[in-house]
């Protein structure tokens, strides 16, 4: 697997085995959204592409996106995601250089422009990022075609599909979604298909199957994507 691919002009993005992770160059600085389990160098990876100085976007606090975290110091996420990354620190890292995003905040990277928007759902905090100018949404774990995480603490199954409403009705914003798992880049017209998955596996429609490893949840695969959910939870 090639762990580095450069995607456009100042944007690369990294593959770590089941996660990815987004690198943009701007004119002063470097943003770099999630960093994955940690078993990439992404400190080093990022400061062989540019000398700007790169901070870092979680967009959510899952274990999977903050592996690399410890060796930035300066990171933002949303202050509903904030209890969840204290309450799971990764090994190494603290709460000092942790900084708020909220929604409808631009990050200003100069040729990238980049406007937080808050879908709950998957995680309390969890966003995402939308480049109005290059269309590009990322969409970090709520929009893709792989396994939606939605047991555990601080999953919301209701939360998560007004979510996906409120992204529908942004749809002509965006050409190219980019997701943390899964397949990419996707488009806007897979969302209302996670969106009907959703509202089945909410009213139990979905055939229930074994998890892809031992977990305390089932797996319901909708026409899109699939869910690994457990009822009640
Ligand atoms: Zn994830």
């Amino acid at each position: 697997m090639e762990h580095m691919v450069k995607m456009a002009e100042h944007f690369w993005i990294f593959e770590e085995d089941g996660v990815r992770s987004f690198f943009f160059e701007g004119d002063e600085r470097a943003m770099l959204v999630d960093t994955g389990f940690g078993t990439l160098k992404l400190r080093e990876m990022t400061a062989e592409l540019t000398d700007l100085p790169a901070f870092v976007v979680n967009t959510h606090a899952d274990r999977d996106h903050t592996g690399c975290n410890r060796d930035f110091t300066e990171i933002y996420m949303h202050p509903a995601e904030m209890d969840r990354y204290q309450n799971g620190l990764p090994e190494g890292c603290g709460m000092e250089g942790v900084l708020p995003l909220w929604e409808g905040d631009v990050i200003d990277l100069g040729s990238w422009k980049f406007e937080v928007i808050l879908t709950p759902g998957h995680t309390p905090g969890s966003i995402m990022l939308l480049e109005r100018e290059k269309r590009m949404l990322i969409s970090g774990d709520t929009i893709q075609d792989g396994n939606i995480f939605m047991f555990g603490a601080g999953r919301n199954l209701p939360a998560f599909r007004h979510s996906l409403r409120k992204m529908i009705a942004m749809a002509d914003m965006f050409d190219s979604v980019w997701p943390s798992h899964g397949s990419y880049p996707l488009k806007g017209d897979i969302i209302p298909g996670i969106l009907k998955g959703a509202q089945d596996l909410a009213a139990g429609k979905l055939p229930a199957q074994e998890p892809p490893r031992p977990m305390p949840c089932r797996r319901y695969v909708c026409d899109v994507a699939a869910f690994l959910y457990q009822a009640g939870s």
